[in-house]
């Protein structure tokens, strides 16, 4: 495993890095920026700082062995991926287009709080005894780090597979956030089935159509996809969002007037698309929304082994009596969450 480390000026990258480097047993890679402009115009005391990236909480760790381009990089970690591996060194786009390509690369965003990450520089700026720069002088540097056309960051923390907020006041608490973070977890590399299918479903709801709601469905067997389905008007019909269904554009609430809906929903479309003579024994439905009423009992009868959702509806009880009478099995997977990670309370947000 390879994880990259991105981020702003004093996120705290270097401090994740000497985390994983100490108490997770990964090895930190270095590798030379050559291309990589330097900020020419800075006060030559801050391009100190700058060279080791003002690295937040810690000394910034030195490199064990330091590559002179990515490729060579690469061949490397190819014949040691078992063992873990950590960089900081990702100077441009075209970089991280090479290692992200891999499966064994994960690329890890920082970020914090402009606020603490000045305070976090001046303490460094003191600590080695160099003139501290104003908020406004940091922020203006900071704002070219990230987003200067040529030489800035965001193109590369916009692409991070996990997104880390460090807002943590001490040491002590980020590494407490990583130890229950668990970065080396290799299931972060690759989705398992569920995942993968459920993010499928997923996908197939961004075609859906109608206006109340945006629903996918996958169907399995033994692993492979047997047909997909979204929810939306019948073919030939006028779609529903350009007005082809009168209830679902009316804007009652949720599950009224259902009968009087044209729509088809994403399991049905699913179903329908299969057949039942694709469906036989231990088909699983992937759902991103728990089946409706008159969708459980469909499902019911074409012999569904298994129906998988993530998100709750208005009337999961219901549905899953019904499942549970016709000896459906019923069970919710919700796929982590991409989103941003705050390290400093995860004790209480961390989906399981
Ligand atoms: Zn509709
Ligand atoms: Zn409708
Ligand atoms: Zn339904």
């Amino acid at each position: 495993m390879l994880i990259g480390l991105c981020g702003g000026i004093c996120s705290g990258k270097h401090a994740i890095a000497e985390y994983l480097t100490q108490h997770q047993g990964f090895h930190l890679l270095g590798l030379k920026n050559r291309n990589y402009p330097q900020m020419s115009d800075e006060p030559g005391n801050r391009v100190q700082l700058q060279s080791s990236e003002a690295s937040g909480q810690g000394n910034a760790p030195s490199a064990e062995v330091v590559f002179e381009n990515v490729d060579l990089l690469l061949e490397f970690v190819t014949k040691r991926w078992r063992e873990f591996w950590v960089t900081t060194d990702i100077w441009d786009g075209a970089t991280l287009d090479r290692l992200i390509q891999r499966p064994f690369f994960l690329l890890v965003s920082v970020d914090a709080p402009v606020s603490l990450r000045w305070k976090r520089f001046t303490d460094r700026c003191r600590e080695r005894q160099i003139e501290t720069p104003a908020l406004e002088e940091f922020v203006i540097w900071n704002d070219r780090h990230l987003y200067d056309r040529d030489i800035g960051r965001a193109y590369l923390t916009d692409r991070a597979q996990a997104r880390l907020f460090n807002s943590s006041s001490s040491l002590d608490e980020l590494h407490a956030a990583l130890k229950t973070l668990d970065l080396a977890d290799e299931q972060r590399l690759r989705p398992n089935w569920d995942q993968y299918f459920m993010q499928l479903a997923s996908l197939a709801a961004q075609r859906s159509n109608c206006m109340k709601r945006r629903v996918g469905c996958v169907l399995v067997r033994e692993r492979r996809v047997i047909s997909t389905g979204y929810n939306g008007t019948p073919r030939h019909l006028k779609n529903c969002n350009e007005g082809g269904c009168p209830r679902c554009n009316c804007g009652a609430g949720g599950g009224v007037g259902l009968s009087t809906c044209l729509c088809i929903h994403a399991e049905e479309n699913a179903l329908l698309e299969a057949g039942k003579e694709r469906i036989r024994e231990g088909a699983i439905l992937y759902c991103d929304t728990c089946p409706c009423l008159t969708c459980t009992v469909k499902i019911a009868q074409v012999g569904i082994f298994e129906v998988v959702y993530s998100q709750g509806y208005n009337m999961d009880q219901e549905s899953a009596a019904i499942l549970e009478s016709a000896g459906v099995r019923l069970r919710q997977f919700s796929p982590p969450r991409n989103g941003l990670i705050y390290l400093q309370n995860l004790e209480n947000t961390r989906p399981e």
